[in-house]
């Protein structure tokens, strides 16, 4: 019988990964448990850690930086949301209620006005473009409000994707995306952890579900089709915990030793570059020439 494991009461979510049944109201503790577990097994946060959240409106980020705000008093670390407005139309107005709603004193970074274009005006690979905006404007703007560390809402599900998808292309390169944790290597850099790095799309979906908390249900309209989501959902179905398993099984099989990085700073708006002007100034005056 679909009885909660907490509460007895039924009608209670399974999860087969655990092997267990969990109501709604009981879910979020469970959740929260989970995650606390992550932030303490890879050393992701400090008492007194000032940590900027990374949200961008959808269910997994959104579940993590709720989650995020009630550990913070619960393990003593501080917490900030920020929101990157990428400017693309009525998806990115959409992410701005739905955090505005979660946090009235969000930071909010509209990229039009800091560049004077949005992410709807590039052609051709939008999603390479809008990666390097996000991670420039993250990391300069968390540091600006005096955070130490950025937190993002990457899954399980996402490391997954990208792990095979780099092994399967042939161009594997050992990446810090595919950690829970990436030091920041110089001191214009912040440090990144990821709170949601053990926990599928399907836990944050209903941990957002159960909490009431609103988020943008659309896509963004630029994304790619990418069947690999499905194809690990239908692995998960049939090897409950597969996910959870396999990027376990990332960290273990990294035995990566620290790049030497040759780190200069970019001439123009004086962020890190690997030498001339960084990667956001370059895409700057790409876009600005046309
Ligand atoms: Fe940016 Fe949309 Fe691509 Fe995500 S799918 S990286 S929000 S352009
Ligand atoms: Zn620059």
């Amino acid at each position: 019988m679909s009885v909660c494991r907490f509460c007895g009461k039924t009608g209670a979510f399974r999860f087969r990964s655990y092997n267990i049944r969990v109501c709604a109201e009981c879910y979020p503790e469970f959740y929260e448990k989970l995650v606390k577990k992550t932030l303490t097994k890879y050393r992701m946060v400090r008492k007194g850690d000032k940590i900027a959240l990374a949200v961008s409106g959808g269910k997994d980020s959104m579940a993590m930086a709720d989650v995020m705000k009630t550990l913070s008093t619960k393990m003593d670390f501080e917490v900030i949301t920020m929101h990157i407005d990428l400017g693309i139309s009525d998806y990115s107005r959409k992410s701005v209620k739905a955090v505005r709603e979660f946090d009235p004193d969000a930071v909010i970074v509209s990229l039009n006005d800091v560049a004077g274009f949005g992410i709807e005006n590039m052609k051709g690979k939008a999603c390479s473009a809008c990666g390097k905006v996000k991670r420039y404007l993250m990391n300069r703007t968390a540091r600006e409000y005096g955070a130490e560390k950025l937190a993002t809402g990457h899954t399980a599900d996402d490391i997954s994707v990208f792990f095979i998808k780099n092994w399967l292309s042939g161009n594997f390169q050992w990446s810090d995306k595919l950690l829970p944790v990436t030091e920041g290597f110089h001191e214009k850099i912040l440090t990144r952890i990821r709170p949601l790095y053990e926990r599928t799309e399907r836990e944050n979906a209903l941990y957002v579900l159960a909490r009431g908390l609103e988020f943008v249900i659309d896509e963004c309209p630029l994304s790619p089709i990418d069947e690999w989501k499905d194809i690990l959902y239908e692995v998960e179905r049939r090897k409950p915990g597969f996910k959870q398993n396999f990027v376990r099984g990332i960290v273990r099989f990294s035995n990566r030793k620290e790049e030497e990085w040759n780190v200069e700073l970019c001439p123009e708006c004086g962020e890190i570059s690997s030498g001339g002007l960084c990667g956001f100034c370059r895409l700057k005056r790409r876009v600005i020439k046309r």
